[in-house]
């Protein structure tokens, strides 16, 4: 018998060439996060097993499997034959010393010379027998054994199922570029779009002199926490001080955010178009701050044609901040750097500027001029 760690994916939607995709796709993200750690990625009908690891590594391969979308559930268990012995042995390997039990048999084999009910007994029966400490209790056991009885003369056992990150595995729906700032939002926009399948390249603005290393500094670590979710390994970033120097000198104090931010779509986007990259993603909320009004967010749209996707929409400061929380990235997104928005921001910035008035302050300013200069200062960074 081997120790395997068993991955389910949830079946529902994947039909006909979807998913013999969807499995290629899991199982090239899977790769990904397992690089570096020795292992083999077999297919079991509706499954991959991770196999020929170092056990002691366990945890950690469980760890980096539970941060990739797709993945429903896993398990550790081990992968024996399916005679009823090879299972005790493995039952005997993985079942408590002592505490209430039952076991719980599938069979994917449908031609075993046992049923499902036949295996659970004969198995709760020898189980019982070898460890006197053991108590069946089919309603409320604290211990379920699971037998998975597969077609190839082979048995999965193990006693728990963990969850997964859910969602579908990233680069199924195509590609995207977010907005990243340092802050707590746009990095849980990242994760709750890859989790539906997106790959998201990353972009930061910065204002560099006026932001300094530490700021970048603050969203290479945001984006390395977010890489075993999203599995992207690099950041651009991109200048925009001189539109900032512009925007402050020329036009109204009251639009200095709406226009940078009109500034940062366009420049975002023509970043996406030469890589390929299908829509924008933003960590916007509606009614966060004066820029996420419905008036900021269509100021901002009425400057580029991709889809501008923000997932945050909905969401109140606490539900983003429990995410931020549990996905690992709130600590380092409350650390106290100068973003790039809050340089020059004015005293009272206009909350629903009306767009004839933004485009009419925006002329002042030679725009295709400054964010050709602006997408000289792309550098990329790998994490
Ligand atoms: P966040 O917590 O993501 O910084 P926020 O609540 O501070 O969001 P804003 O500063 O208005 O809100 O930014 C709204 C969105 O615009 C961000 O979620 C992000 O997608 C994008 N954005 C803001 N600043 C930057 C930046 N410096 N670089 C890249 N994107 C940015
Ligand atoms: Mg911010």
């Amino acid at each position: 018998m081997e120790k395997v760690i068993i991955i389910r994916y949830a079946e529902i939607h994947l039909k006909g060439k979807n998913r013999s995709y969807f499995e290629r796709a899991l199982a090239t993200n899977l790769e990904k996060s397992l690089k570096g750690l020795r292992h083999e990625l077999h297919r079991m009908s509706g499954r991959w097993l991770v196999a020929a690891f170092d056990e002691a590594r366990t945890e950690e391969i469980c760890e980096r499997v539970g941060k990739v979308f797709g993945v429903h559930s896993y398990s550790v268990g081990l992968l024996t034959g399916s005679g009823m012995d090879d299972i005790f042995r493995a039952a005997l390997a993985v079942a408590p010393e002592e505490g209430t039990f039952k076991v719980e048999t599938h069979r994917a084999y449908k031609n075993y010379p046992l049923t499902s009910m036949e295996v659970s007994a004969e198995l709760g029966g020898r189980l019982l027998a070898a460890r006197k400490k053991l108590k069946v209790d089919v309603h409320t056991p604290q211990n379920v054994v699971y037998v998975d009885v597969r077609e190839n003369g082979s048995a999965l056992v193990f006693c728990k199922f963990l969850r997964g990150a859910g969602g579908m595995p990233v680069s199924t729906s195509g590609k995207g570029l977010l907005l990243i700032s340092g802050g707590i939002d746009s990095p849980v926009a990242g994760y709750m779009m890859a989790k539906r399948g997106l790959t998201v390249e990353l972009l930061h603005f910065h204002s560099y002199p006026y932001t300094n290393e530490g700021a970048k500094e603050k969203v290479v670590t945001l984006a390395k926490l977010l890489s075993p979710y999203t599995q992207v390994t690099r950041l651009s970033t991109v200048s925009v001080t001189h539109i900032q120097e512009a925007i402050h000198k020329t036009c109204a104090a009251e639009l200095n955010v709406t226009l940078l931010r009109r500034f940062m779509f366009r420049i975002a986007e023509r970043f996406a178009l030469e890589r390929e990259l299908k829509c924008l993603v933003t960590g916007e909320s509606l009614g966060q701050v004066a820029s996420q009004t419905i008036e900021g967010m269509t100021s901002s749209n009425a400057v580029v044609t991709l889809p501008v996707l923000r997932p945050l929409v909905g969401f109140d400061k606490e539900e983003i901040i429990d995410r931020a929380k549990e996905i690992g990235t709130f600590e380092t997104s409350i650390l106290p750097y100068e973003d790039c928005c809050t340089v020059f921001l004015p005293e009272f910035p206009a909350i629903k500027p009306k767009l004839s008035y933004i485009e009419e302050e925006e002329k002042k300013l030679d725009v295709p001029a400054l964010v050709e200069e602006a997408m000289g200062t792309v550098e990329t960074i790998d994490l």
